[in-house]
């Protein structure tokens, strides 16, 4: 049976990926938009929100992609579940902590689908990263996560507001890669978040780990060279090199063959299966990572150090 799914929150990520990999897809079929300020070119019926979508089409629409920004995902999952439909939450799940929770609870009592999905988990390197340290101790952590945010989010002013996670929204993402590969939970034990003179959320930030040498850095200003790199070292020696992203792995020294890297079909094709079995899939810990940093940060000011 096709899934019907309808996109909410018709921006970049929506439209470069989530609109694609459906098409791709045969067991998904775009069927509606919501968009409170239209969507050009989405091909299909956009509606206002969510209510509207389904006053008009009550029995059509089996599942939806929540594409917004995350500080007004809860209420519209929960609206979504509360409607018997399948839904996909984009990254980071939710604002908060304690609304994925909630999330999770409702669609556990309604017996609906929930995914969080974490695109990054479907990078190709990650799977055989987390094959190579099963049963391993780990002795070394290093997640180094610098992008240029003007390049990945450009004009968008929601991601420096207070729910808007600044460089956690792309740092989540080496986190969720963290949780897949790694079977000890990561706890954190110092953070330090630099931000700009005017903003609410931090433009760099570095963590510590419980454990010895597990740190990460994230930073949103690598203008020149984006680095997106996770090395592990083990108590046997190995050493795993995540490198672009989760695009490729070396193991002991020795680039491996990976496939393409297709996040969002594979994440889509996983979605399919979920839908089918009425699952709820949320791996929690990536945002309970930085809700903990958050708690602890020193908060540093660009401005006092100019
Ligand atoms: P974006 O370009 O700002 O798109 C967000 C869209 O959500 C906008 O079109 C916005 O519409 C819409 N929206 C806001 N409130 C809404 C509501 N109540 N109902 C329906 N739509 C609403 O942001 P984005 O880059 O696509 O990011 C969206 C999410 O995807 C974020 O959680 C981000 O972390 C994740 N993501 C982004 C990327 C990336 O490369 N950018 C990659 C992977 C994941 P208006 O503009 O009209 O308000």
């Amino acid at each position: 049976m096709t899934i019907r799914v309808a996109i909410i929150g018709f921006g970049k990520i929506a439209r470069a990926e989530h609109v694609p990999a459906i098409a791709a897809d045969p067991d998904f079929e775009l069927v509606a938009v919501v968009a409170p300020n239209g969507a050009q070119g989405a091909g299909v019926p956009v509606f206002a929100s969510l209510a509207a979508m389904l006053a008009a089409m009550p029995d059509g629409v089996d599942a939806v992609s929540l594409c917004t920004p995350p500080r007004v995902r809860r209420a519209i999952a929960a609206e979504a579940i509360a409607a018997g439909l399948a839904v996909l939450l984009e990254k980071p799940p939710a604002a908060t902590f304690g609304e994925l929770q909630d999330l999770e609870a409702r669609a556990r009592a309604a017996g609906t689908c929930l995914f969080a999905a974490w695109h990054s988990q479907h990078a190709p390197a990650v799977a055989p990263a987390a094959a190579a340290l099963a049963g391993e101790t780990i002795t070394r952590l290093a997640i180094t996560w610098h992008e240029d945010v003007t390049r990945w989010h450009p004009g968008q002013d929601w991601i420096w507001e207070p729910e808007g996670f600044g460089v956690f929204d792309a740092g989540i993402n080496a986190l969720s890669i963290a949780s897949a590969i790694l079977r000890e939970p990561l706890f954190v034990t110092g953070a330090a978040f630099t931000i700009e003179p005017g903003r609410q959320a931090p433009i760099a930030a570095a963590l510590t780990f419980a454990g010895e040498r597990r740190t990460a850095t994230f930073d949103w200003r690598a203008t020149d060279e984006e680095v997106r790199e996770i090395h592990v070292a083990t108590a046997a020696g190995r050493r795993i090199a995540i490198r672009d992203g989760g695009a490729s792995l070396s193991l002991d020294g020795a680039e491996q063959p990976l496939g393409p890297f297709a996040e969002y079909p594979a994440l889509y094709r996983h979605f399919a299966r979920l839908v089918a079995e009425r699952s709820v899939a949320v791996d929690a810990a990536p945002l309970r990572i930085i809700a903990d940093a958050a708690l602890i940060a020193r908060r540093l000011s660009t401005a006092s150090r100019a």
